[in-house]
């Protein structure tokens, strides 16, 4: 019932966001939101003290080496963001990452981040390089093949990003013939090559290279998920904004997982289901001023 009033929510503010994204004179959401330190003390979350895991062999590995190590993104403001200047992390999966470890009883310098593109997600979990992995990442079957997913945690949907006053494009049907970028393993570039034959695509690893290529006019629009774009969006509305057409896809975020860590699992579902609060600060500290108004949605416990 929540999934489908959270996007409606999406599918409605689509419209208003793209009037946001699109105009010039506003003022864009910087990376990090409100601008707040996101690794202050001020956090809306607490370090679990003495906390232990019966069962989970992910929790011994991080308690053996007394620290947490998270797989995330860091070229997508909003979301999952690495400030090379200040050295800062920020970011709406950035804080989700953060509470998960609060959640276990790490602290900010007892994480660990390593940077891992949308195709090789599902390897450094199964590899063992990562304890957990939070980066727009959609929970589907076939991913759940390799790994587990605790969540969603956020829903949003696939979407076009275009040069800021490019009206030619509002869908995919549209860009027949045209080139479209997006990131190697990620569900946006699947569904072109699945359901868009007539579409050239462009891949990169990450979908900053794609927006550059947009800049470039070497590709004639962006595609992944809206809430993504509008990051990009809205820190070069000049020359960048997202199209108002509808949603393309559901894509629901979970938290990527080693396979059979049901233990963890469980830990994280519950601090999701528990932790409505921590949700709405988190949301609101990072994507508050961003237009996107999403529920969080219920936990899918499979
Ligand atoms: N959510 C989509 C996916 O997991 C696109 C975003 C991404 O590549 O991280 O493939």
């Amino acid at each position: 019932m929540r999934f489908k009033k959270a996007l409606a929510a999406v599918g409605l503010l689509a419209a208003a966001t793209l009037t946001l994204a699109g105009c010039n004179s506003g003022s864009p959401a910087a990376p990090g939101g409100s601008g707040d330190d996101a690794a202050s003390s001020e956090t809306p979350w607490e370090v679990a003290e003495g906390f232990t895991l019966e069962g989970s062999p992910t929790f011994d590995k991080m308690e053996e080496r007394g620290k947490v190590v998270i797989g995330v993104k860091e070229d997508q403001p909003n979301l999952g963001y690495l400030d090379n200047v200040t050295g800062e992390r920020s970011g709406f999966d950035v804080d989700i990452a953060r509470w998960i470890a609060a959640s276990l009883g790490f602290d900010e310098d007892q994480i660990e981040y390593k940077a891992i593109a949308s195709a090789n997600r599902e390897q450094a979990i199964v590899n063992g390089d990562i304890d957990y992995y939070v980066g727009t990442y959609s929970i589907n079957d076939k991913r759940k093949a390799d790994i587990d997913f605790a969540g969603p945690y956020f829903i949003t949907g696939q979407g076009l990003l275009v040069k800021q006053g490019d009206t030619d494009y509002q869908s995919l049907e549209e860009l027949d013939g045209k080139t479209v970028c997006s990131a190697t393993g990620s569900t946006p570039i699947q569904n072109i090559k699945e359901n868009f034959p007539g579409i050239k695509t462009q891949e990169f690893d990450l979908y900053s290279a794609c927006v550059e290529s947009l800049l470039n006019g070497q590709v004639d629009a962006v595609t992944t998920d809206q809430a993504i774009l509008i990051g990009y969006a809205a820190q070069d509305p000049d020359n960048l904004m997202v199209t108002s057409g509808p949603l393309l896809t559901e894509e629901k975020y979970g938290v990527g997982l080693p396979k059979g860590d049901d233990v963890l699992r469980a830990h994280i579902n519950d601090l999701f289901t528990d932790g409505g609060d921590v949700w709405d600060a988190v949301f609101e500290r990072n994507l508050g001023d961003s237009g996107i108004k999403v529920e969080q949605p219920e936990v899918d416990a499979y």
